[in-house]
């Protein structure tokens, strides 16, 4: 018999499976992809390599930081230049990009700051109060583009804000609530340094590619993890679990045999596990109460980066097309490489279309604000993580108003043998990398607690 079973090799089952076998236990790792690393994944395009999944970390990412001085791979931070702002129509060019904020006028300024002064009141209150937020549901559940436009009163300023709390989740789309965005505020990076000399850009990632901390991570792990093993359920009394897992093709397969589980699967995806006896009803309830994000990454590779010879740093910030957001993600050779999101309702859409008819749609949001150098010759690909069965949604879902902050924490307690950890399981950070790394290590700490 296994000491633990971990389900699932992202980064939070193996930052978990590292903290466990590290203290000498018998663990196994079973993992439906024949990969690791989750929502985490980096593809590789003729020798070119692509971060198709979570990418960026932020000053307070602690654990992903550590992590990273493990690996020792080398963060880079966004390409320097100026930023594209797309406004009402009209396409400006921020002279100080990436510190954006700088270019507003001062009255524009003092409109920013109040608004965000009311926001982080407003989150606060969310947090710490919950009987308000259940009770104010409704009106928490409004378009948060409207609160923007009701709190907010000059079109630069709004334009700003919005902008900005679209770098916080990539999810934030035109169909989150008011809600939703301040609960992920509070979770995440706070507004105001996300605002702070960098414009809100003070964002890094590896160069190389993400998955190198999977990997480091699995290098501890002496072979323990099983790929291809898809979890279908779990037998479990307070002692003992048994896990059943079939191949990709459904062919029945193992079943393991350990004193505790560890299920770190989005919360979605561990309600469909078949449990014996079934789960308390209540965690249905929640995940009722809650929508999965919606994101469809996107990339345009260009022999050269060539908008960096006319000054620009490969960012824009739309306030109207299927993309308002790109980044240039170009390693340090090879082709020069554009990303950006189809996000929320607009993915939920482009997800139905063909790729050709959302590469049309890609260029012509760059075109609109690039101008029409982006149709030269280059290669489109895109990573529609809704539609890949062991993710069916991302980056996060989105909870209705109050739900989180009642019920929604209760998803990380244990049932019986059976504990649950993932980044939509934490309190901080919930979401990220940092909170499905944070969550992995807590939990495992608990359960080297219960096994003595
Ligand atoms: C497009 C995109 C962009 C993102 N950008 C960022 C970013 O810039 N910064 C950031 O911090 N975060 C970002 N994120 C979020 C971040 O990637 C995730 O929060 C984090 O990787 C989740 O880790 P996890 O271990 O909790 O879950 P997962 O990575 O989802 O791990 C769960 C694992 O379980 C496996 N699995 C599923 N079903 C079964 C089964 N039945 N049996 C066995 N195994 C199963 C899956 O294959 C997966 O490996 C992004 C996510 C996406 C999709």
């Amino acid at each position: 018999m296994f000491d633990c079973v971990v389900v699932g090799a992202g980064f939070a089952g193996l930052a978990a499976a590292a903290e466990l076998s590290g203290k000498g236990r018998d663990i196994v790792v079973l993992e439906a992809r024949n990969r690791i690393g989750g929502r985490v994944a980096t593809y590789e395009h003729e020798g070119t390599k692509i971060e198709v999944g979570g990418q960026w970390v932020s000053p307070g990412h602690d654990s992903m930081h550590e992590l990273i001085e493990a690996a020792g791979v080398s963060l880079v931070g966004p390409q320097e230049g100026a930023l594209l702002i797309r406004s009402q129509g009209a396409v400006y060019r921020s002279s100080a990009a990436p510190d954006r904020s700088h270019a507003l006028t001062p009255f524009e300024m003092a409109d920013l700051g109040q608004g965000m002064l009311r926001f982080r009141r407003l989150a606060e209150r969310v947090e710490s109060d919950p009987t308000w937020a259940a009770a104010n549901a409704s009106w928490l559940g409004q378009p948060l583009g409207r609160w923007v436009k009701a709190n907010l009163r000059t079109p630069a300023a709004q334009q700003d804000f919005s902008a900005v709390l679209a770098s916080v989740s990539e999810g934030m789309a035109g169909d989150v609530s008011l809600g939703q965005a301040l609960t992920t505020t509070v979770q995440g990076a706070d507004l105001e340094s996300l605002f702070a000399v960098s414009g809100g850009l003070k964002l890094r990632r590896v160069l190389g590619g993400m998955h190198q901390l999977a990997d480091h991570l699995a290098a501890k792990l002496d072979n323990r993890v099983k790929l291809g093993r898809v979890v279908t359920g779990i037998d479990h009394d307070p002692d003992a679990v048994t896990v059943r897992t079939e191949t990709a093709d459904g062919t029945p397969a193992e079943s393991y045999r350990a004193r505790r589980v560890l299920v770190t699967l989005p919360p979605w995806l561990a309600m469909r596990l078949e449990y014996n006896p079934p789960l308390p009803s209540w965690r249905e309830e929640v995940l009722q109460r809650n929508t999965a994000g919606h994101v469809i990454k996107a990339f345009v590779l260009y022999p050269t980066p060539w908008w960096r010879e006319q000054g620009l740093s490969g960012q824009m910030s739309a306030d109207e097309g299927s993309v308002r957001v790109t980044f240039d993600i170009s390693e340090e050779t090879g082709p020069g490489i554009m990303m950006g999101f189809f996000e929320g309702t607009e993915a939920a859409s482009m997800s139905k279309r063909s790729r050709t008819i959302r590469e049309v749609a890609f260029i012509d949001s760059l075109a609109a604000v690039f101008g029409d150098e982006v149709r030269r010759p280059h290669v489109y690909l895109d990573y529609d993580w809704a539609a890949d069965k062991y993710t069916r949604g991302c980056h996060t879902p989105h909870f209705a108003p109050g739900v989180w902050s009642v019920n929604g924490q209760l998803l990380a307690e244990p049932a019986d043998a059976i504990h649950f950890a993932g980044s939509e399981y934490v309190g901080k950070h919930n979401g990220y990398m940092e909170g499905a790394v944070r969550s992995g290590r807590e939990e495992a700490r608990v359960i080297l607690r219960e096994l003595g």
